[in-house]
């Protein structure tokens, strides 16, 4: 598959100007959602903590910038839903927080792991689970894999992570490491990253407990199976977890949060994300802060581009942005990456801890088309990387039959998108997985 990285992989991370508000969701990690700690009109400060909740598989939400609370109301989510969140409007005389500095070298794995749980960190590649709950294993760990493959199209966030904030990463790793007492860490980093293997090869050469193993460029590389397996060489059973084969995978950008939850006591208040698609007038990595809407971000990347610069150009001196993006210049926006993202009609749905990206497409790259009968082709048995079977999980979901859709395995998809991409009658199986995934978890079991 192409890669696009051309587009922002050597486009260094840089910082964006505030929005005017950011909104928070409460909900926005596998777990329980959050609960409110501030009221409307309350003034909070950039860290401080705005939501949690007492289950142990939850993450804490923080303000990400100094202001006032201006409603705690349902808001737009990237998942089509609304999500109960807190709108913060922006102070106007921003201070950056002094985080508290401290030597991590004396920390414990349980208070290690109480910064993270602190923090409100999960993992940001996109699969938002809490992490002090991933680094809570029932069993024994023989090794830490640092995923650095980035295997979607587009997205080159982690890569900029790699050359840009080495060191921060190789302390974040050395700290998840103490938490699950594991001997060795790898780094599983596609060949595709040259630099990035060179930057982190200077700094671990010399420590026989770290190694860096270069891996094949090819999707879904940088799925948590796939890594294990490429770099270690063991195979996580269908319904079983990395830690039943020993083994815990944490995303780069989570280590580095990981890092700075140590040692500033920082939450996890911003992310470096990528922006590109032929759709946006300047792609790049971004630091953004968490709340910020995507439609401020584009614009400060420039705005649309439309299929040529001419057509894209907008009067911005009307609106900062529209709610919805103008159908002439936008095909499709899609947050996260190409494969695993999701398609987003609106320009008000925030940035939040899982989002990796925001891609934009022109409608000329987009090709819109009803779905079609399954032909029985079976190339997207063929190619499913679970081996499972796709066209039956689609079949079945799709007629309502969804406990049958997980006996053919919808439970243990994770969603690479393979099987779309390949399927000559553009069958929407992701969207299949994800509707029996909803309905087998409100049926609490299946039946
Ligand atoms: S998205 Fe499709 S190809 Fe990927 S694991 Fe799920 S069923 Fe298999
Ligand atoms: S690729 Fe599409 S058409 Fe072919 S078997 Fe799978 S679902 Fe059916």
């Amino acid at each position: 598959m192409p890669h696009f990285k051309k587009f922002s992989e050597d486009k260094p991370i840089t910082a964006i100007s505030l929005p005017a508000e950011v909104v928070i969701p409460l909900h926005q990690h596998t777990g329980a959602p959050c609960q409110a700690m501030v009221k409307v009109g309350e003034k909070v400060k950039a860290g401080q903590k705005i939501g949690e909740s007492a289950a142990f598989i939850s993450a804490p939400v923080h303000a990400s910038i100094d202001g006032t609370v201006t409603a705690l109301e349902p808001r737009p989510y990237f998942t089509g839903t609304n999500v109960e969140s807190v709108v913060i409007a922006a102070d106007p005389n921003q201070k950056e927080p002094a985080w508290p500095q401290r030597d991590t070298a004396g920390l414990s794995g349980e208070e290690i792991k109480a910064a993270i749980k602190e923090a409100g960190l999960v993992g940001m590649g996109g699969a938002a689970f809490p992490t002090h709950v991933k680094l809570s294993p029932p069993r024994a760990i023989d090794a830490v894999i640092i995923n650095a493959c980035e295997c979607e199209p587009f997205l080159t966030c982690d890569h900029r992570i790699l050359v840009e904030m080495t060191d921060q990463l190789v302390e974040g790793a050395k700290l998840i490491r103490r938490v699950v007492n594991a001997p060795k860490i790898y780094f599983g980093v596609e060949a595709n990253k040259p630099d990035g293997i060179k930057a982190l090869n200077d700094k671990i050469a010399a420590d026989p407990t770290m190694e860096i193993v270069t891996l094949d460029v090819k999707y879904p590389q940088g799925a948590e199976k796939q890594l294990i397996k490429a770099t270690m060489d063991r195979e996580v059973p269908p319904g079983k977890l990395p830690f039943d084969v020993g083994v815990v995978v944490q995303n780069v950008a989570t280590a580095v949060a990981v890092y700075e939850a140590c040692r500033f006591q920082k939450p996890l208040i911003e992310r470096v994300l990528t922006v590109s698609g032929n759709g946006v007038a300047r792609p790049g990595n971004i630091l953004v802060k968490m709340g910020t809407q995507i439609g401020h971000v584009i614009e400060q990347c420039g705005g649309f581009k439309g299929d040529s610069i001419e057509e894209g150009k907008l009067d911005t001196s009307e609106v900062r942005y529209p709610v919805f993006a103008p159908p002439h210049l936008v095909g499709k926006i899609i947050m996260g990456g190409p494969m695993t993202g999701w398609a987003q009609s609106r320009l008000d749905v925030p940035v939040v801890k899982g989002t990796s990206g925001i891609l934009i497409f022109t409608p000329k790259m987009v090709v819109k088309s009803e779905h079609m009968a399954c032909v029985r082709c079976a190339k997207c048995v063929e190619h499913c990387p679970m081996y499972l079977y796709p066209n039956y999980i689609g079949v079945y979901a799709e007629t309502g039959r969804f406990a049958k859709s997980a006996e053919w395995g919808a439970l243990d998809c994770y969603e690479c998108g393979i099987c779309v991409y390949v399927c000559p009658s553009n069958r929407p199986i992701v969207k299949f997985v994800r509707e029996t995934k909803k309905q087998i978890a409100a049926a609490g079991a299946v039946k």
